[in-house]
């Protein structure tokens, strides 16, 4: 009977206060997560930038917001984003542009992307590949591709049978993409909301944790 009285108190005390203890971002402005790029491959700004405003695009319409740090691997260089070198937390992912996949286990010469854990991974030759393929310029092939690894590492599952989402895009989702051939369902939206505002929380709460053990 007392054991259960304490369950009460203890539920009680959560709900009292666990919208105190919520990130002043959680409610109303959108979810936000950092993107560092570390572009192996060197590939020009004119292309990466907009590919990175256009992935940004993709998924500010499923309400995530993207702030992007681009890491220069080769040059080290001092203007590099400070974020590139300290450990990732919580609401922070990797995309490493690659110049190409070696073949192995899981990658054929067609594999385009991988995402495993918080990392995901292009190939620039396949980008390259399928721009020439469908006559369109790398960006507009890029673009997609970081969206695409992105949601895998948001939502955590494979692919689906419609929008950003699918395994192979074929040349009328590039005619489309203008119109919006590229995105992702409410469905997948929706997922991806709760797993960065569940990442966000988690940031909150590390960094009380650090204020803690550093005072
Ligand atoms: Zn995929």
């Amino acid at each position: 009977m007392k054991r259960s009285f304490q369950g009460f108190v203890l539920v009680t005390t959560l709900l009292t206060f666990a919208p105190q203890a919520l990130p002043q971002d959680y409610d109303g402005t959108p979810l936000r997560i950092r993107v560092r790029v570390h572009n192996y491959a060197q590939v020009a700004s004119e292309i990466l930038v907009p590919a990175e405003a256009q992935a940004a695009e993709i998924l500010g319409k499923a309400g995530i917001e993207i702030t992007w740090s681009n890491c220069d691997p080769a040059k080290a260089s001092l203007a590099d984003a400070a974020e590139c070198n300290q450990l990732m937390r919580p609401t922070e992912l990797g995309v490493r542009v690659l110049p190409y996949f070696g073949v192995g286990a899981g990658i054929t010469k067609k594999t385009m992307g991988l995402a495993v854990g918080n990392l995901a991974s292009i190939s620039v030759r396949r980008v390259k590949e399928e721009a020439t393929e469908f006559g369109v310029q790398p960006c507009e092939v890029l673009g997609p591709a970081i969206a695409h690894e992105i949601g895998h590492l948001l939502l955590q599952q494979g692919h689906s049978p419609t929008g950003i989402m699918r395994a192979h895009w074929r040349r009328e989702d590039y005619e489309r993409a203008p119109r919006g051939a590229f995105t992702f369902t409410s469905e997948q939206g929706e997922q991806m909301q709760a797993e960065v505002s569940k990442r966000v929380q988690a940031q909150g709460a590390a960094e009380v944790a650090t204020a803690t053990v550093t005072k």
